[in-house]
């Protein structure tokens, strides 16, 4: 049974479209679930079908099968057609006895002329209906959970037209004085002037104002601003038409209407309510880490929801954005992970925040010689997000010149904003203000300055930081960070320069790695402690379960797991403590007799035979596999890494390809008896050694796994 016998039957007097009669017909926006019964019985009857570009798809998709479609709209902004050629195409076709169906997006009489077309009907003398349907401004609040009207709210709602052939004469100052809502069709083209007009006719520049695109398609889109902000919000973002603006009161009720359960239609983009922005440098070391967490800290203490991430693979800033967020922090990063996963990622950890930080990795342009975008670059994230960019300047060597730096940061790339600057190391005020007055033509503000002796340093060691909970006084820190911001940071006016996520995030975590089992022990503690959030998460999310154990507390992993997972860390610097470590390396030879066991950098070098420390000493280590590894002829080992699984293993089947790096300065003494575990190559492509050892159920590799390869 089709859905119109299925609709017929439980219908008596199904209106019946005759020969040489035209039905006038809405579709709705979007959605076939909106159209009407009656619109539906005239798309299985008609000969002819005259639609617009408003008109889905998947309503076309529900014509009769002998109908004819034929396009009558406007491509590319131009008309196609005249109105005038499509009403008389209207009346030819009903004239040649053919049972016609006008089908309009939205309803035919709200805009759009629909009107013009009925008129040119009964001039004409064709026998016409009008079928009327959802209108866009009332179905796109519907999709939003905005109520048009709310007792004690409003008792009226302005439906207008941002532009017609007499926008120029059009008075919106009325409008405004009614204070009632207005829901603006045809908007997006005109929205900076309307909006100014509203304000200028006294219209507060915090009333509410929510841009609706594609409502009730798959690609809707929801943007919250206000008056004053929602034009440039827009732009930031790239809303395009079709989309509904709506000024007034009613959209605070979006909210309650959302925490409240109102369910909203399940889509495939995410809609992200934070602002965002990258805070980025020329170069590594000029202070991205501190300006970071002072601003995270500072925004914290004043109460504004802050959520952070960090561009490309780093174990250790993370750790230190999630002490001062209190959320965990995530990597975004554009060489190893899909387009999809990085928007799962944002949209996941941006959710419920008011400003989303994403501090930067090296310099603003530094990545992988591979195709922009997939760089692992800082700016990629700044291009695919459509964020705004922080520049940190470390100015101790130099003064007006630092104008020169950023004039070429600003200009390098059109897809990438460079919106304020912070200047670190600044000595003296006179060396700041000759620094600001280079920076002025360039109109690009100076956010901070920190003077040189108030930067805080945060101590490091040979993989990066010292890692965040190793600091005995990470709290005093914290609040050591914060003062200096609100003491040496214009807080608002960075908040300020946050914009809009710049696309929808459309979330595809398909990419993210598979759990090695059901239950995975997990060897968690100062020596084991590099573990990206993302994994872990997409491991749960999977199904699995995380059962975190110490090898440094000499913990056994837990009997009821069915695999073990030795992650990295500083396994170097507890080389003693682990190869005294007895029960933890039994225990473990007993559990990789039956179940997988995986270690990756550090958790490799544990499953080895021996690890040399830096003074030269061998600690004997578990044994699991036969290489061993030194600390004392370090050699840094840095970069991007896909490798190619020789078999099956944790992370899927033998010939499937994973995204990574490496990052150690212990080098291989021994490369041992075992299989390899994966072909790998570099950033570029270029096939470097096999890496890595395997045996029985062990594997392990200095290969530090980030995502699934492909998308
Ligand atoms: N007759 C239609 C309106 C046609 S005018 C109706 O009643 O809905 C075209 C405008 O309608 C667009 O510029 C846009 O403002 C709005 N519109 C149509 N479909 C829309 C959709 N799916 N989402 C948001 N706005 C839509």
């Amino acid at each position: 049974m089709t859905a119109w016998d299925a609709t017929a039957a439980q219908r008596s007097g199904v209106p019946v479209l005759a020969a040489g009669h035209v039905w006038l017909a809405g579709a709705g926006p979007g959605d076939p679930g909106l159209l009407t019964l009656d619109a539906l019985a005239g798309l299985q009857q008609a000969d002819v079908i005259v639609h617009d570009a408003l008109v889905d798809q998947r309503v076309l998709a529900l014509a009769g099968k002998d109908a004819r479609l034929e396009f009558a709209g406007k491509r590319g902004g131009k008309p196609s057609a005249t109105q005038a050629d499509i009403s008389q195409r209207l009346v030819a076709l009903a004239r040649s006895g053919q049972r016609v169906l006008r089908l309009k997006g939205g309803d035919p009489f709200v805009f759009g002329r629909g009107g013009e077309e009925a008129m040119a009907l009964a001039a004409a003398g064709i026998p016409f209906r009008v079928i009327p349907g959802v209108t866009a401004g009332l179905a796109a609040l519907a999709a939003a959970s905005i109520p048009a009207t709310l007792r004690g709210i409003n008792r009226a709602v302005i439906f207008a037209a941002g532009h017609g052939a007499d926008e120029e004469a059009f008075d919106w100052a009325p409008l405004a004085r009614t204070g009632q809502p207005i829901v603006l069709y045809m908007v997006m083209h005109n929205l900076d002037r309307i909006a100014a007009a509203l304000l200028a006719a006294g219209l507060a520049p915090q009333t509410p104002a929510a841009v609706i695109a594609a409502a009730a398609t798959p690609k809707e889109r929801v943007l919250i601003s206000t008056l004053a902000r929602v034009a440039a919000d827009a732009r930031a973002r790239k809303f395009e038409p079709p989309a509904i603006v709506t000024i007034g009161e009613i959209v605070n009720f979006r909210a309650r209407l959302l925490a409240a359960g109102c369910c909203r239609r399940r889509r495939k983009a995410t809609e992200v309510r934070a602002r965002g922005l990258i805070v980025a440098a020329p170069h590594s070391g000029a202070g991205k880490t501190t300006v970071t967490l002072a601003l995270l800290a500072a925004l914290a203490r004043r109460g504004v929801m802050v959520r952070a991430a960090k561009a490309g693979p780093d174990y250790i800033d993370p750790a230190f954005h999630a002490a001062v967020t209190g959320r965990p922090s995530v990597n975004l990063d554009s060489w190893a992970m899909s387009k999809g996963l990085m928007d799962a990622l944002a949209a996941q950890a941006a959710d419920g925040a008011d400003l989303f930080v994403i501090e930067g990795v090296m310099g603003l342009f530094d990545g992988a010689a591979a195709a922009h975008g997939r760089r692992g670059a800082t700016a990629d994230l700044a291009a695919h997000f459509n964020l705004p960019v922080v520049l940190v300047l470390d100015v101790a060597r130099q003064a007006q010149s630092a104008a020169a730096v950023v004039r070429g940061f600003a200009g390098h790339d059109p897809a990438v904003r460079v919106a304020g600057v912070i200047l670190n190391r600044v000595a003296s005020e006179r060396h700041g203000a000759l620094i600001a007055d280079a920076l002025a033509p360039l109109e690009i503000p100076v956010l901070g300055m920190l003077p040189r002796e108030a930067a805080l340093t945060l101590s490091e060691r040979h993989l990066g930081l010292v890692q965040a909970g190793e600091h005995a006084d990470l709290a005093a820190l914290i609040e050591r960070l914060a003062a200096m911001a609100e003491r040496h940071f214009d807080l608002d006016a960075i908040a300020a320069c946050a914009a809009p996520f710049g696309g929808p995030l459309v979330a595809r975590d398909d990419k993210a790695l598979p759990p090695p089992g059901q239950r995975i022990a997990l060897a968690s503690d100062k020596s084991f402690s590099f573990v990206y959030a993302h994994v872990i998460d997409a491991w749960r999310a999977a199904g699995a379960e995380i059962l975190p154990f110490s090898p440094l507390a000499d913990e056994p992993p837990p009997e009821s797991a069915d695999s073990c997972w030795l992650p990295g860390g500083y396994p170097e610097l507890h080389a003693d403590a682990l190869a005294a470590a007895r029960r933890f390396s039994t225990s473990l030879r007993r559990f990789a007799e039956t179940r997988p066991v995986h270690g990756e950098c550090g958790g490799y070098m544990v499953l080895g035979e021996s690890l040399e420390d830096a003074a030269g000493h061998r600690h004997a280590m578990t044994g699991l596999l036969s290489h061993a590894t030194s600390f004392a002829r370090r050699r840094l080992h840095l970069g991007y890494r896909s490798a190619l699984l020789l078999s099956n293993g944790p992370f899927g089947r033998a010939g499937a390809i994973v995204r990574g790096h490496e990052f150690h300065y212990a080098s291989l003494v021994s490369t041992g008896r075992d299989e390899p575990f994966a072909d790998i190559s570099d950033a570029e492509g270029r096939a470097l050694e096999k890496t890595g050892g395997q045996r029985g159920y062990v594997s392990g590799t200095f290969f530090h796994a980030i995502a699934a390869a492909g998308g």
